[in-house]
């Protein structure tokens, strides 16, 4: 409890952001050319504060694309001096970390896989004791709002200001409409326990495609959500994670621009 007030207290000073937060990027990088391509472009489009891509990926299974590893990370950096871009990637280990902030990425977001992980949030929370980064924190895979909100006041304890909690669903067995349910009330009580904490909605991994992207995105603004992490991708189809859910640049471009209405955008 005790270690719930401190952390409000300190995350007062995570002041409310003038416009809504726009992280944007493919699912994975997977080449030096596909980043720089989906980079340039939505450089040109000026909306995006962050650009996403997962260097390293979790798989439910094994023998899907497990990510580039470290290789990516001097891409990231290109982008960064190339388009002037923030760049923005998951962490799940220490030395993902430490590989990291070598590599001068800016935010660092936990993947809802690791949330669900008390002991992996701590390490990762210690591996980031002293360094100025921003850190997101996805929900994690299940719908426990304690083990959410325990990962941000790990990651606060470690002395982190800039930190943002990303909602992107939670898992469920059997069809339904989404990949992963939306269950809003959720992020609600979050924002309630923390208000200053900045949440932002990512509609790709709750919709699972991109036909459902914008009405996710339009709810979240209405929500009163902080912004939004949307998987884009030069070339969807052919991408090596994620292709049905991720946008191309034009149809990010217009979903913007039509301020999240509805899926004709796409
Ligand atoms: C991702 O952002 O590509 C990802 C793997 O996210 P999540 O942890 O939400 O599944
Ligand atoms: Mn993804």
């Amino acid at each position: 409890m005790e270690a719930q007030v401190e952390s409000k207290k300190s995350r007062k000073q995570t002041a409310a952001r003038p416009h809504p937060m726009i992280i944007a990027g493919p699912c994975s990088a997977e080449s030096e050319d596909q980043l720089l391509r989906t980079a340039s472009k939505l450089a040109a489009d000026k909306r995006t504060d962050f650009f996403r891509a997962g260097i390293w990926k979790p798989r439910t299974r094994p023998g899907n694309f497990e990510g580039v590893g470290n290789v990516g990370l001097p891409w990231l950096q290109r982008v960064k001096e190339e388009t002037g871009m923030k760049t923005a990637t998951e962490v799940a280990t220490t030395t993902h970390v430490y590989e990291a902030l070598k590599y001068g990425i800016d935010c660092l977001w936990i993947g809802a896989r690791t949330t669900a992980n008390p002991f992996a949030t701590q390490e990762i929370a210690n591996a980031l004791r002293g360094a100025n980064v921003t850190v997101c924190v996805k929900n994690p895979v299940n719908p426990d709002p304690a083990l959410w909100l325990g990962a941000i006041e790990r990651i606060s304890d470690a002395g982190i200001k800039d930190i943002m909690a990303i909602h992107r669903g939670f898992s469920s067995y059997g069809k339904t409409r989404y990949r992963n349910m939306p269950q809003w009330a959720i992020p609600l009580w979050l924002k309630k326990q923390i208000p200053a904490l900045p949440i932002i909605c990512d509609p790709s991994h709750i919709a699972g495609n991109r036909e459902l992207v914008p009405h996710i995105a339009r709810r979240s603004v209405l929500l009163g959500f902080d912004g939004l992490m949307i998987e884009v991708h030069n070339d969807p189809s052919e991408a090596l994670s994620d292709a049905g859910q991720q946008l191309t640049p034009e149809a990010f471009e217009r979903l913007m621009a039509g301020k999240f209405r509805n899926s004709s955008y796409l």
